[in-house]
């Protein structure tokens, strides 16, 4: 959805399908939002929509450690609490305001391409023909699979049960661990059902686990099954770690879960999938639309791919870290003192918030490939937020030299020149203040593509590589 809604905001003609008849989700998936998932929103002015209906906290935490932000230089120092169904339903709600069709109830069940599109067949006997089809079908993505896409990667260590149901007896809340791994009874928040997570005694698959298999992993833990009883949700989860090896074939293209499976420890599933769309979504709008050569994709596998391979690896780490046994209690207790301090809190706190996600644009200024901060400008126009600059996911050029400076008439219907001032510091998670530049070319997704020292040395080469070759102006006579 969120990538359907970029492609929507740049002009692209775009279909969803879906399988469901609507974002009814049964049961716990995402637990919330992370700081640079609710800038991302942000930056397309509808952060406010999930912000009232979440619940704002610390949720960042690596390994059960809470990692505050509250220091951190965003205006959204803060993750935010909000079940996955209702994040789908304010998504679904915002796809619809752009006028984006759904064909809902129908599955993608097979699809070719060929070198000018790609002919997608539908469960109801319907063929779509689409220049791109963009695999964001969850981690048994079909199109991967069809695709030939490989998913290599790491089988689950450990499985899981999750339920919610109610009790008889009055269960043992909160945590506890044990050899096996974590497991843990919740209160919901009808105050009469419970939410249990319990790691199972022996690895299993498949997400269709019984009545009996719950009542065994209780038995297991705490020597009862609590009269378990009026089970609304049971479904099972693993820590296996898979990423596609290539997040491309040709015209297909994968993001989200279809890209990257791993454990739910840390909460960053939905949230990558997210930015993996905003980091996506413009570039192949510009593809699509004709303004960019097709090599433009090649950088989204080379921007996110990293970054799902280095979740992969802190979701591992956090699993083996859950194990209950004395030496692994005795690591998560050095990581605890560790985490305690300043430095390693901060560098963790921004990698499990996403305001530390750095773009391998060349070397030079902090600034650049880096996330830009949501400053309070002063435009022609009045006091203007950065963000508010980027509602349209168009790129910006800010010139906060000598206004009128800075010609970029040759890519001026594609770039939108905000001549600004800007008094105050320039500070960077964990990095903290950086030099002030004199201009900042910022992509559709907040990154920075190009920062000015005084001069236009390297603008039209980035605004080339990112935004397409320069329009051929006409002279006037
Ligand atoms: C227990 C648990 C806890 C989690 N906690 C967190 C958390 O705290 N934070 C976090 O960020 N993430 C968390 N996650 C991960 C998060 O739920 C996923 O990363 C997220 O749902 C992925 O979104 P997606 O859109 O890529 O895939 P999905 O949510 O799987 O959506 C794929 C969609 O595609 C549809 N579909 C599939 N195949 C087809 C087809 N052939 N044709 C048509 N439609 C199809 C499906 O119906 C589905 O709606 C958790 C997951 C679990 C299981």
């Amino acid at each position: 959805m969120m990538l359907a809604a970029e492609l929507a905001l740049a002009r692209v003609d775009v279909a969803i399908v879906e399988r469901r008849a609507n974002q009814d989700l049964v049961g716990a998936r995402a637990g919330g939002l992370h700081s640079r998932t609710i800038e991302v929103l942000d930056q397309r002015g509808i952060a406010d929509r999930f912000l009232t209906e979440g619940k704002v906290m610390q949720l960042a935490g690596f390994a059960m450690n809470p990692l505050d932000i509250s220091d951190f230089p965003t205006r959204h120092n803060y993750g935010l609490a909000l079940r996955q169904e209702g994040i789908e339903r304010i998504l679904a709600a915002w796809v619809d305001e752009l006028t984006v069709p759904i064909h809902r109830e129908r599955e993608v069940t097979d699809f070719s391409q060929d070198d000018t599109g790609v002919d997608v067949e539908l469960s109801d006997g319907r063929t779509l023909r689409a220049k791109y089809l963009v695999g964001c079908d969850g981690g048994r993505s079909l199109i991967r699979k069809k695709a030939g896409i490989d998913f290599p990667g790491w089988d689950p260590s450990t499985s899981y049960l999750i339920a919610e149901a109610e009790m008889t007896g009055e269960p043992e809340w909160g945590m506890r661990r044990d050899d096996k791994g974590f497991h843990g009874l919740a209160k919901l928040e009808d105050g009469k059902r419970v939410r249990m997570v319990s790691s199972e005694q022996h690895v299993r698959r498949g997400d269709e686990p019984t009545l009996g298999d719950l009542r065994e992993a209780l038995v297991a833990v705490y020597g009862t099954d609590y009269g378990v009883h009026n089970v609304t949700y049971l479904s099972r989860f693993t820590d296996m770690a898979r990423q596609a090896a290539s997040y491309r074939e040709r015209r297909v293209l994968l993001a989200g879960d279809a890209a990257h499976v791993h454990s739910p420890a840390g909460g960053q599933g939905l949230n990558i999938g997210v930015q993996d769309a905003v980091n996506l979504g413009w570039k192949l709008a510009q593809v699509v639309n004709g303004t960019s050569p097709e090599s433009l994709l090649d950088t989204y596998q080379a921007e996110r791919h990293p970054i799902g391979a280095r979740v992969l690896k802190t979701s591992m780490a956090q699993t083996a870290l859950n194990r209950g046994d004395d030496r692994t209690a005795a690591l998560r207790e050095t990581m605890s003192e560790l985490l305690e301090m300043d430095e390693p809190r901060k560098r963790y706190a921004a990698m499990m918030s996403g305001l530390d996600i750095h773009y391998d644009l060349g070397t030079g200024h902090p600034l650049l490939g880096r996330r830009m901060p949501d400053l309070e400008l002063v435009t022609e126009s009045g006091p203007r937020r950065v963000f508010t600059l980027l509602h349209d996911a168009r790129p910006v050029l800010l010139n906060l030299g000598e206004p009128g400076t800075l010609d970029i008439a040759p890519w001026a219907g594609r770039v939108q020149r905000v001549d600004a001032r800007y008094a105050g510091v320039w500070e960077l998670p964990v990095l903290g203040a950086v030099a002030a530049p004199t201009a900042v070319l910022i992509r559709p997704d907040g990154h920075v593509a190009w920062v000015g020292d005084g001069t236009d040395h390297g603008l039209r080469d980035a605004l080339t590589t990112w935004f397409g070759p320069p329009a051929v102006l006409r002279q006037s006579r």
